[in-house]
């Protein structure tokens, strides 16, 4: 009590300072408040040769939001103050230039010896044929690691502040035995700030907004942040979802900076409502089931050991509640799957310098931080103090895992795609950036009764240190503990929320389309190993090596290239170079050679002499396949010279930006296309748009989120007008309903049980009198409500592959499906439904759909094209098809709909 009392008044006192900082006031000079160091140690002193934030930026690092450029200066100060025992790892450059930092810090006598020391922790994280004697003497040697990450919710602010007080107190405090004991034992990284974008646009957001002194009205505009709020990346990505599809810079750079230090405990910083206390493990359930019981066993220690420290400085906490650890994307949970114990620590957020609870107490910044150092040093002493046992732990972790694939497999992985071999390449080299051991086939593979080509197929061997990261990645579910799953039944009957925090499916084989065939006997075929490229790869690019012919060879007609992800990213980049590119509407066979749907071609008689060598750098470039055409003669299908041959244009494509979009939808379209596809947007702000002329843009996307707020009947209309001249607009999740609320998309969305949301079923059905005494549940059953939630899973959708939107598939694909919006297909006189989910014995690929939900999602809508007028369209996906920037099979079908959707 006494304490909090004091943090109250060290609360006024920043209200105070931050006042005293005006010139009004500027002329009663304050009393020079002492350093927070004072509060966050106290007793201790500190080195003066190590700078303060104070020395490096102007502020301690309570007193105001220190931005992500002062944070990079502040580590470099550090690090230059102290070379002998740290090294500054700039791990990567956000989007937006921002650096990446990662501070290793160590005893100098360890820091001189770094690179052993990282080859002996690689050698407990690959134990093939390490005998116990070495393991014992690599041990004795090695320092524990420990990594603690702040920050990747760019408005959780406390975690950078702890971040740089952590790496001050432990580079300058002079006489705190927990400083001595963790420098004896462990080697301490300290990124201190995962998302620089995203905290850049909170400290924007709130210097610009806040009042003198500081507001703590948690209504205040300070507090209320604008869309979309600093939690997300330049690409208004979650960060904390992306840690293995590493979709975005910040993920490359940290996973590739961590699988070199190979730490066996990390700490995620977070924050959470303000109303909160902190959160620490050991995490809910359900857990990812491939956690180890010594794992959970030091999540006990851990937790336990954070009890005390925070229980002696008299702050509250809890655990096992709210926060699990399933989905392997998390910051908590990649970690753990890589044999660290991953933790996630949530501090109740001051979204500011103080805020005001709701039980009238004022939290501050300062107490952020000073909850989180506590956290971050009690699990450095923690692990200092188990060294040995926690790095015996490690290696056990990896060990173990070689023999799942003895105890149940399987015993090896393989992939491919005959579609697209560049997105089995992709995989494979994504799986190998998760530090997973891939092979690439060198002779054909013989598998399952099959025989797949040399080059183009990939081996994960199931016997790796690495086996349980390849499971999480590559299985089609991941299994949830059966009495977990029975409760949340029962709560869905009592209408109750689900205790799943996250998605229940995640598998990028099936999001991907990439094979993912499984084998009970090793593959033996000769086979290289992957390698990750050392740079980045580029927009749109394929580092994967082409199918195509080295020498350009000039053909008579021109050049057919099949349909797929690398042929979109080819077409639009060919569309960006002035070239004339052609689509075929329908199949057709040239030289016993079938091309389906969605074929690509560029003709010679339209496009300059320089034709076959761009094409096949095209064709490099983006791994996309080349057929050279001599004759125009036709087996069978269409001609090349058909009316069903359009010419692609360089789409002038609209992307709706700002509320009410949701932010992420919006920010996964725009990655999808300019990243991925390297096709350019022209991002236009919603309420912007009533005074847009649309006649300026071919392609307009509505990401998911409801316009009714913004959009009134004449923007309605001027859709409809503009769909009526050619326009092609496309819908996503919410803007779909939108679609199909304000009549533009001729279906509905359904109640449950199956009645329209939207339209002429609305008038409620008198209720029947009631039978007395009554049926309880049936009286308590509401008349209307929405179908049955689905936490996220993946439904098998069936496509037209006639249709050139479900160009590049081959007519099953996996889609990610999160809510309960469920579509009424189109009938025939309003469109066509290109793609429906498969019926109730196709219906789930991989994760939890309850039983209840499953009739009324079966055979319905996902993928709808309704023609308007004479040649606009109305292309509208029942789910985000750019989710998460990872389900690349669905990312297709949207691209289809810009580049194919928009040709002439
Ligand atoms: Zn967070």
């Amino acid at each position: 009590m006494r304490h909090l009392a004091r943090r109250l008044a060290l609360s006024l006192a920043v209200i105070l300072l931050a006042a005293a900082s005006t010139p009004a006031l500027a002329q009663q000079p304050a009393p020079s408040p002492a350093p927070f160091t004072a509060t966050l140690a106290p007793g201790i002193h500190y080195d003066p040769a190590i700078p303060t934030l104070k020395a490096v930026v102007g502020h301690d690092f309570d007193e105001a939001l220190t931005t992500p450029e002062q944070i990079a200066a502040y580590m470099h100060a550090l690090a230059k103050a102290a070379p002998d025992r740290t090294r500054l790892v700039v791990y990567g450059h956000t989007y937006e230039g921002r650096e990446l930092d990662l501070l290793v810090i160590g005893s100098a006598e360890r820091m001189a010896r770094l690179d052993s020391i990282k080859a002996g922790l690689q050698r407990l994280a690959h134990p093939e044929g390490l005998d116990d004697a070495s393991a014992s003497r690599l041990i004795a040697g090695l320092p524990v690691v420990v990594a603690a990450l702040h920050e990747v919710h760019g408005n959780e602010i406390s975690g950078a502040g702890a971040g740089m007080a952590e790496a001050y107190h432990l580079l300058a405090a002079q006489n705190d035995p927990r400083v001595t004991n963790i420098l004896a034992q462990e080697l301490v990284l300290i990124d201190p700030l995962q998302n620089p974008d995203g905290r850049g646009r909170f400290v924007e957001g709130y210097k610009q907004a806040r009042s003198f002194p500081a507001d703590p009205d948690p209504a205040s505009a300070g507090h209320d942040e604008p869309w979309p709020g600093g939690r997300t990346n330049h690409y208004l990505f979650d960060l904390n979802r992306d840690w293995f599809a590493l979709t975005q810079p910040e993920s490359r750079g940290k996973v590739r900076a961590l699988l070199e230090y190979q730490p066996q405990v990390v700490a995620d910083l977070h924050e959470m409502g303000g109303n909160s206390t902190y959160y620490f493990p050991p995490a809910a359930i359900p857990g990812n089931p491939w956690v180890t019981q010594q794992q959970w066993h030091w999540y006990d220690v851990l937790g336990r050991a954070m009890a005390g420290a925070f229980d002696a400085r008299g702050f509250a906490y809890f655990t096992r509640e709210e926060f699990d650890a399933f989905y392997p994307g998390y910051g908590v949970s990649w970690p753990t799957a890589q044999g660290a114990m991953g933790m996630t620590f949530e501090q109740a957020s001051a979204r500011g310098l103080v805020v005001r609870r709701s039980d009238g107490t004022l939290l501050t910044y300062g107490d952020g931080i000073l909850h989180h150092f506590t956290a971050a040093l009690a699990t450095m002493v923690t692990a200092a103090d188990n060294r040995q046992q926690i790095l015996r732990d490690f290696l056990d972790f990896h060990r173990s895992a070689m023999q799942i694939a003895r105890n149940g497999g399987p015993a090896a992985w393989v992939l491919h795609s005959d579609r697209d071999p560049d997105l089995a390449a992709r995989l494979a080299r994504l799986l190998v950036a998760n530090g997973v051991e891939v092979r690439q086939a060198d002779a054909p593979v013989r598998v399952a009764g099959r025989t797949l080509p040399a080059h183009t197929t990939y081996i994960v061997p199931g016997a790796q240190p690495a086996a349980r990261m390849a499971h999480n990645i590559l299985d089609p579910t991941t299994p949830m503990p059966e009495d977990f799953l029975k409760r949340q039944v029962e709560r869905g009957k009592q209408r109750l929320r689900y205790e799943i925090y996250d998605i229940t499916a995640w598998s990028l084989p099936l999001l991907w389309d990439v094979e993912a065939i499984t084998t009970d006997r090793p593959v033996d075929v000769a086979s290289t190993p992957v390698a990750v490229a050392a740079a980045e790869p580029a927009a749109g690019h394929s580092v994967a090596g082409s199918t195509a012919a080295a020498t350009p060879q000039r053909a008579r007609v021109g050049y057919l290239m099949p349909w797929n992800s690398a042929a979109a990213a080819a077409v639009a980049d060919a569309l960006r170079q002035g070239l004339r590119v052609r689509v075929l509407d329908g199949a057709t066979t040239i030289d016993g050679h079938h091309f389906p749907v969605g074929t690509a071609l560029f003709r010679t008689s339209e496009n300059p002499e320089d034709l076959p060598a761009r094409v096949m750098s095209l064709a490099a470039r983006h791994g996309a396949e080349v057929f050279p055409v001599e004759s125009g003669y036709k087996d069978s299908g269409i001609s090349l010279g058909s009316n069903d041959v359009r010419a692609f244009i360089e789409p002038r494509v609209l992307l709706v930006w700002d509320s009410p979009t949701r932010s992420n939808s919006a920010g996964w379209a725009r990655y999808v296309l300019e990243q991925r596809y390297g096709q350019p947007v022209t991002a236009i702000r919603a309420d912007a748009l009533p005074r847009t002329d649309l006649s300026n843009y071919d392609v307009v996307i509505l990401p998911s989120g409801s316009y009714s707020g913004v959009f009134n009947d004449a923007m309605v209309a001027a859709f409809r007008r503009w769909m009526g001249f050619g326009g092609t607009l496309i819908t996503m999740a919410e803007s779909s309903r939108w679609a199909a609320r304000v009549g533009l998309l001729g279906t509905s969305t359904e109640m449950r049980g199956g009645a329209p949301e939207f339209g002429g079923g609305e008038g409620r059905k008198a209720a029947a009198p009631m039978k007395q005494p009554i049926d309880l549940l049936q009286a308590i059953t509401p008349d209307r409500e929405l179908p049955e939630r689905t936490s996220g899973a993946i439904l098998n959708v069936v496509l037209d592959t006639t249709s050139w939107l479900a160009a590049g598939t081959d007519g099953t694909i996996g889609a990610m499906v999160e809510g309960s919006r469920i579509f009424t297909p189109l009938k025939l006189n309003e469109g066509a439904n290109v793609g429906v989910y498969g019926d109730m014995a196709h219906l789930v690929a991989g994760g939890i759909v309850w039983q209840d939900a499953r009739p009324q999602l079966a055979s319905k809508a996902f993928l709808m094209l309704q023609p308007m007028g004479r040649s606009g369209k109305l292309i509208a996906f029942a789910e985000d098809p750019n989710y998460r920037g990872y389900a690349e099979t669905t990312e297709l079908l949207f691209m289809n709909a810009v580049l194919i959707g928009s040709a002439r």
